[in-house]
């Protein structure tokens, strides 16, 4: 044993056997290799048991818009097993060309013959950018993508646009978020990013759009099945703010956590979830899984409470494309009230309880539409903590 390697082990550094290190060749392009074969935008569509991420149709969305001003075909790749709608679904949102590849391999997501599959397509088809969404499952595949390629991603964007060079420009909060960090990928291709849920906007859903379907053989050698998923066990208490239709969100205005209990039958009465300002969860009120902004969670729901949540910039840049936002505050002048679409002036302990009321009564009455319309004609009916008023 070298003294080297000593030193190594007493500072209780993994071993490593000097012969097996590699200088770490292979991560600059061979020679001058020409990129301008890679176009077009790929999104990668993240799917369960046959049910697409919304994410996946946001980033469409988004994509289609870069697609367009690089003049490049928007493209989809559809992984899984029976998923074949899902092409289709995807030139419904905006897809020009759907690689999909449909295998039996592919019914849980596994990291390496996933990957096998995300390589082969763009090493075939060559695409100049590839997006995914900031999920568990995008976070690993992207990751496990990039290296082998070998190229650049930028993790958790937030922003996505195109120079006038064809570069990405991938933006995404940095340092704690105390800045906006814009990153470029200039000598390899495909440029890559996974970009956060709810930050995009899908396009609208429109059936009438064609687009190719190219079927993709799974071609996943046995020593890529390396694991076998045995069962499926969904969290029974995962909050799943990002994809919530309605959320009730609280904050440091509810005075302390029991005023949850009363949030969360509201949300229950909805179908929605509980969120939370930072403030509440930094008073340890409420798990920070329940997070909404900056350093939470992006939400882009139907349907947004914010209760006794003044509005701070850092919180509205998680809500504020919410269908409906309705603010319930006893300060006329708290900052929430400029991006609600209806506000109310008062006391939040008169108030939810007689909303969670006026909901109840509407949904025995038959039916309430989770868009804020059936909410909004009750809570002229509620309003025992003062006027209700519209947003400027
Ligand atoms: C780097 C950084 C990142 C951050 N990230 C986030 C983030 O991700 N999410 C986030 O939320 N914040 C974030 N913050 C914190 C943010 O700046 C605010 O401090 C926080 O959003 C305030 O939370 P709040 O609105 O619940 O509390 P407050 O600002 O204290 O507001 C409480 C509101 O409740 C109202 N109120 C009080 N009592 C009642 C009552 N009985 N009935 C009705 N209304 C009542 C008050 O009028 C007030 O408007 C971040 C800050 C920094 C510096």
């Amino acid at each position: 044993m070298s003294d080297g390697t000593q030193t190594e082990l007493q500072r209780g550094e993994p071993r490593r056997d000097p012969k097996r290190r590699k200088p770490m060749v292979g991560l600059q392009p061979e020679g001058d290799v020409d990129w301008s074969s890679y176009r077009g935008v790929l999104v990668v569509v993240e799917q369960r048991a046959g049910v697409a991420k919304p994410v996946s149709w946001q980033l469409l969305g988004e994509g289609r818009r870069l697609a367009d001003k690089l003049d490049a075909p928007l493209l989809a790749l559809v992984m899984g097993h029976q998923v074949a709608h899902l092409a289709e679904e995807a030139i419904c949102y905006g897809a020009d060309r759907v690689y999909l590849c449909d295998s039996p391999e592919l019914r849980d997501y596994r990291t390496r013959p996933y990957s096998r599959v995300c390589l082969h397509v763009i090493r075939t088809f060559k695409p100049e950018i590839v997006l995914m969404g900031a999920t568990y499952t995008g976070r690993d595949l992207a990751g496990a993508i990039a290296t082998h390629l070998p190229t650049g991603l930028t993790a958790d964007s937030t922003m996505l646009d195109v120079d006038e060079d064809r570069l990405l420009l991938a933006s995404r909060p940095a340092f704690s978020e105390k800045m906006l960090a814009t990153i470029l990928c200039k000598q390899f291709k495909p440029q890559m990013a996974t970009a956060r849920a709810g930050v995009f906007e899908a396009l609208p859903r429109d059936p009438s759009r064609t687009g190719e379907i190219i079927t993709v053989p799974p071609q996943i050698p046995p020593e890529d099945i390396a694991t076998e998923v045995l069962e499926f066990i969904a969290a029974t208490d995962r909050v799943n703010l990002a994809e919530a239709e309605v959320i009730v969100a609280g904050g440091r205005g509810l005075g302390g956590p029991a005023a949850f209990a009363m949030l969360k039958e509201l949300a229950d009465a909805l179908g929605g979830v509980v969120g939370a300002s930072r403030a509440a969860v930094d008073l340890g009120w409420i798990d920070h899984r329940h997070q909404v902004g900056q350093t939470g969670t992006t939400v882009r729901p139907k349907l947004y409470f914010a209760i006794g949540i003044s509005g701070a910039v850092q919180h509205v840049v998680g809500m504020q494309n919410a269908e409906c936002i309705i603010a319930i505050n006893k300060d006329p002048a708290a900052p929430i009230f400029q991006i609600a679409h209806y506000g109310i002036v008062g006391d939040l302990f008169q108030i939810v309880p007689a909303i969670t009321e006026a909901v109840r009564a509407r949904k025995a009455a038959g039916g309430l539409r989770a868009d804020g319309e059936g909410v909004g004609f009750s809570l002229t009916g509620a309003g025992s903590g003062g006027p209700v008023r519209g947003a400027e």
